[in-house]
């Protein structure tokens, strides 16, 4: 039996396929030379500590579900290879905020290769300024990769309650999709993610993944059945793993996934 409430729902039309044992997902960075130039400056510790976030990080999306993303180089300007493309400058109204933006879903993300090294080549696109707080980058990241992985907003989803959907009344449904688990106010897919709500009478966002969204993540791509734990992008796979659900239904194989996830002692989201 579930606990608690749950989030995400996503396209699985635009889902990331399986490469071998993984959903492998490449990116790239558009602009890494080009940090220290823009004014502001952008920190060059805002690259690892974006990346930190969702592939290495405690919170991470690749933490808890079979998914790999693969790359981290400089965006190839010529060839056919593609990419999902990261491109990180400042903002130029010069305010403190960290901003994201991510054109589509899920593989939709995946652009060939440009000649240009600005944001209108870029899959998505994280505005900072120098002198905003690292760990602001991480939440942004973490959220416009969920786009990545398939997640419209929360509050696009048909079924979001109206009075108290964040923000009330508004959003609309996304053509396409399927629900993974109940609404929720709370996920990171929801506006105001960065816990600083403009709805002040709603709980609406969080600053990490919550645990039901971890719940909707792992029934979209199958629990993550590796431990990378040095982290040098190659996971190192367990017995017994189940490599993939990726059909959006909580059917055996996530049944699977529930009892190695409390094997290898994760939280009790289930
Ligand atoms: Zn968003």
């Amino acid at each position: 039996m579930e606990k608690g409430s749950s989030a995400l729902f996503w396209l699985p039309a635009n889902a990331w396929p399986l490469a071998g044992r993984t959903h492998v997902i490449p990116v790239c960075w558009v602009n890494p030379v080009d940090l220290s130039l823009a004014t502001p400056p952008v920190p060059a510790s805002a690259l690892p500590a974006v990346r930190a976030a969702i592939r290495d990080g405690s919170l991470a999306w690749s933490r808890w579900a079979n998914i790999q993303f693969t790359g981290w180089s400089t965006c190839p300007t010529t060839g056919d290879e593609k990419f999902v493309r990261i491109w990180i400058g400042p903002h130029t109204n010069n305010d403190l905020q960290v901003d994201g933006q991510t054109g589509s879903y899920g593989t939709n993300n995946l652009f060939p290769p440009s000649p240009l090294a600005d944001r209108y080549s870029s899959s998505f696109r994280i505005w900072i300024n120098g002198m905003s707080p690292l760990p602001s980058i991480a939440v942004v990241a973490i959220h416009e990769f969920g786009h990545i992985l398939g997640f419209p907003h929360e509050f696009d989803r048909a079924d979001r309650p109206l009075a108290t959907s964040c923000p009330p009344g508004n959003g609309g449904a996304t053509p396409g999709t399927a629900n993974l688990t109940p609404y929720d106010n709370l996920s990171i897919m929801n506006m105001a993610y960065g816990g600083n709500p403009p709805f002040p009478n709603l709980p609406c966002g969080s600053s990490t993944l919550t645990e039901s969204d971890i719940t909707g993540l792992i029934r979209a791509y199958g629990y993550r059945c590796s431990g990378d734990t040095d982290c040098d992008g190659t996971p190192d796979y367990k017995d017994n793993c189940v490599y993939a659900a990726n059909d959006n239904q909580a059917d055996s194989n996530f049944d699977a996934e529930r009892t190695l996830a409390k094997r290898d002692g994760y939280p009790s989201f289930y």
